[in-house]
């Protein structure tokens, strides 16, 4: 594949994760002629690390979203969320892809936690969603949230086909350096490289300061660590603990551990160690790895328009439940550069980035 690239497009999107290959295709199929830049290569990133399964709702329980930012907020962000494994659903099927209700399993261990996971599930079944409390007991907890509509995918196989478009056209290994904004629409500077886009949509993931320093309050570079081993035994379903930050999954072969923590000076490798005992006492380890999210300092996405670099716009800190944002970020995205539609609780500007 060359690396000259064309001298001017419509969007040029930096990035070819799972969330610039979605804004690309969507763009794409607006008939807009779209160059896709990415650093490495075609999922290399969180996308291409990730656990694969999309988590309805947030780490954080319905009832401490209510009393943090009110019903009201608690349960836009329950319905973004449930719209959200829908888009998947429907982009899967679209592209001839399996995405199977797997559901996950949250264990509560303490009584604190199981009055507030009561108390989300009274709200949340009373409007409509599939979540159901269960003894936990066998499994040396309190109760356990049961949720049945998280999905399965293969994330790396969504993001190769979404780009095979034939208003996409890709660079890879080409890591934007800087990005010149002017009336006009945007140069990006890339080592050997320019190129004019009337637009650019600014995807890159845990890296994405690196472009848009003003975002560096808001957006930190969060590890999330990973442990892979061998094992007898089988899990029926995806386990969550410790506030959603660590996800226990049996993958056929093997189960992978991941943790990640938004507390300062706490260790997920501790964590992992903790529940790899607990859990799969005789596992081999096979390997063990560290990658990297984005995560806003509210744990929302960032969508919309950069203040103060026009034609500018960024989709980025998706956080370690990015599958559970993507599709409906992508949604309210495209709603704003092709409709002008305010992208809502996602919007970037509720941080003064100027
Ligand atoms: C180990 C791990 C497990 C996870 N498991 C889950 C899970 O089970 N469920 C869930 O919901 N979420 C999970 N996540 C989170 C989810 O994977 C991410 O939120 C999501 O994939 C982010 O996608 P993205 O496209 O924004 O970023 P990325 O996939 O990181 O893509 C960003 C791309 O931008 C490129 N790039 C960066 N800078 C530049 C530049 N200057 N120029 C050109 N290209 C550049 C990078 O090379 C990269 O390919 C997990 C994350 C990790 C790390």
């Amino acid at each position: 594949m060359s690396s000259v690239m064309p001298p001017m497009c419509d969007v040029a999107v930096i990035g070819a994760g799972l969330a610039g290959a979605l804004v690309a295709r969507q763009l794409a199929q607006q008939n807009l002629n779209i160059v896709v830049l990415d650093a490495d290569g075609v999922a290399t990133g969180a996308t291409g690390n990730s656990s694969e399964l999309a988590l309805l709702g947030t780490p954080e329980f319905h009832a401490v979203l209510e009393e943090q930012r009110g019903p009201a907020f608690a349960t836009e962000i329950w319905e973004l969320s449930a719209r959200n494994l829908e888009l998947l659903a429907a982009t899967a099927q679209s592209l001839g892809l399996a995405a199977p209700a797997v559901g996950s399993f949250r264990l509560i261990g303490t009584s604190a936690e199981a009055i507030l996971v009561q108390r989300s599930v009274q709200r949340l079944s009373h409007q409509g969603f599939n979540v159901l409390l269960e003894d936990a007991m066998e499994l040396g907890y309190l109760i356990g949230l049961q949720t049945y509509d998280d999905l399965a995918f293969d994330p790396v196989e969504m993001t190769q086909r979404l780009l095979m478009h034939g208003h996409i056209t890709l660079r890879p290994r080409t890591e934007v350096q800087r990005l010149e904004s002017d009336s006009n629409g945007v140069v990006l500077k890339a080592k050997r490289n320019s190129l004019r886009a009337k637009a650019v949509v600014v995807a890159t993931g845990a890296f994405t300061t690196r472009l848009c320093p003003r975002l560096a309050p808001h957006l930190t570079m969060l590890p999330v660590q990973n442990v892979e081993c061998r094992t007898q035994q089988t899990l029926p379903m995806p386990l969550l603990l410790d506030n959603g930050q660590i996800l226990l999954q049996d993958r056929g072969e093997f189960w992978r551990l991941s943790a990640w923590t938004n507390q300062t000076g706490e260790d997920p490798w501790t964590q992992i160690e903790k529940y790899g005992k607990q859990f799969c006492p005789q596992a081999i380890m096979t390997r063990r790895y560290t990658s990297w999210v984005g995560r806003s300092s509210d744990g929302l996405p960032l969508v919309g328009q950069l203040a103060g670099t026009p034609h500018v716009y960024t989709l980025t800190g998706l956080g370690p439940w990015g599958l559970s944002w993507a599709f409906i970020a992508t949604q309210q995205l495209l709603g704003l550069m092709l409709h002008d539609e305010d992208p809502g609780l996602f919007n970037v500007q509720r941080f003064n980035t100027t």
